[in-house]
């Protein structure tokens, strides 16, 4: 089944012959007083909507079991429960914000660690100890889009005996299925393109490995960091889209990247693959699309505040991934936190700003750009 009919048709034949779902609010459901048994018993533990919408997730990626959280960072936190005391996960320094306030803050509180590198692609067997349990990777990388090889990671990461943990939340199971190429978890922010609209915050996460399965099926339970009824419908509902609005995304995208190349007051423009032809290859062999995410930077004589002040449609926000285009500035925006240096090792200038393409008329942005440039000249 192609995903753009998955999304629409893997829940079907529901009660009374309504085409959609219903909801159930239920937080607990009756057993049977002689076993205590039930399909359902409460809320956090599953329940009919949130099954439903894991099924969703999980024929979306082609994957044997999918979990719904009620936060990327909720979905991000029960894939790195599977460390334990001792252990240590490698993540690049330019991981989303949030990922490195999590490893840095809060798993050394748990008896694991984080190692920080600049370059996933450049790792070698020499930077795996035993303890390495995990690598962590976001492939295009967070704001800079640039591409590491995953069919690559996972064979030396699995050579000793690491898990690959995806966060695919730039790609979506649309553009790029990481658990084919071998990765172990993946995670996503479904508050980005799955739920697509900017409002509505989940997380999801995806494994094959029943074991695996069991771990994030104890991280719901037991941390109870789990989507609502009420959220995993509106999820169900939004994901139908995804597939249409991501085509129009990057569509518009490819449009912003020809108009932003040929411009005299645009110094950088990165999307997948604009770094090397290298990259472009890996990038062309294990996804199949660039996305809806460009960075750019403006011309140094250019005034960013004024640019950014004369914009009509991009709104100066953080997030992506919604119908409408939203620009932010990683470096004191999504990126703040990690240090001037690692800033500048990941290749991420004070001047860098990133943007997410919406749904709009790619003509109406491309105007939309070209007044802001003038003004800010
Ligand atoms: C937003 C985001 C997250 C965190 O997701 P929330 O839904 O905000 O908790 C994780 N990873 C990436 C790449 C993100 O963009």
């Amino acid at each position: 089944m192609h995903i753009q009919t998955a999304a629409v048709q893997t829940l079907r034949d529901f009660e009374h012959g309504a085409v959609v779902p219903s909801v159930h609010m239920a937080s607990t459901f009756e057993l049977d007083p002689a076993t205590d048994d039930g399909v359902y018993a409460y809320q956090r533990g599953s329940n009919p909507t949130r099954a439903q919408l894991e099924t969703v997730l999980s024929a979306l990626d082609g994957a044997r079991h999918g979990f719904a959280f009620a936060s990327g960072m909720a979905a991000t936190a029960a894939a790195l429960s599977v460390l334990e005391v001792g252990d240590e996960v490698i993540l690049p320094a330019s991981v989303y914000g949030g990922t490195y306030r999590f490893v840095d803050l809060v798993l050394p509180k748990r008896g694991a660690t984080a190692r920080f590198v600049d370059d996933l692609g450049a790792l070698t067997d020499a930077d795996f100890t035993p303890a390495t349990r995990a690598v962590f990777i976001e492939t295009p990388a967070n704001p800079t889009l640039r591409i590491t090889d995953l069919r690559a990671l996972v064979e030396l990461a699995h050579r000793h005996g690491a898990l690959v943990i995806v966060d695919n939340t730039f790609m979506t199971p649309v553009l790029q299925k990481p658990l084919a190429l071998g990765a172990d978890i993946v995670v996503q922010s479904a508050t980005k393109y799955l739920a697509g609209h900017s409002d509505l915050l989940a997380g999801a996460v995806t494994v094959d490995d029943d074991g695996l399965a069991d771990a994030l099926r104890l991280a719901q339970k037991a941390e109870g960091g789990v989507l609502s009824p009420a959220d995993s419908f509106r999820l169900i509902q939004a994901v139908k889209t995804l597939p249409l609005r991501l085509e129009r995304q990057q569509a518009n995208a490819l449009a912003i990247v020809d108009f932003l190349r040929g411009c005299e007051d645009v110094a950088q423009v990165h999307y997948p693959g604009s770094h090397s032809e290298e990259e472009a290859r890996v990038h062309a062999s294990q996804a199949s699309g660039t996305g809806a995410v460009v960075s750019f930077e403006l011309a140094p004589e250019l005034d960013r505040i004024a640019f950014l002040q004369a914009l009509r449609y991009p709104a100066y926000a953080v997030s992506l991934g919604g119908v409408e285009s939203l620009i932010c500035r990683p470096a004191t925006m999504t990126h703040e936190a990690m240090t001037p240096q690692a800033r500048a090792n990941a290749g991420i200038s004070d001047e860098l700003l990133r943007l997410s393409l919406g749904i709009e008329h790619a003509a109406d942005l491309v105007a939309d750009l070209e007044q802001a440039l003038a003004a800010a000249r």
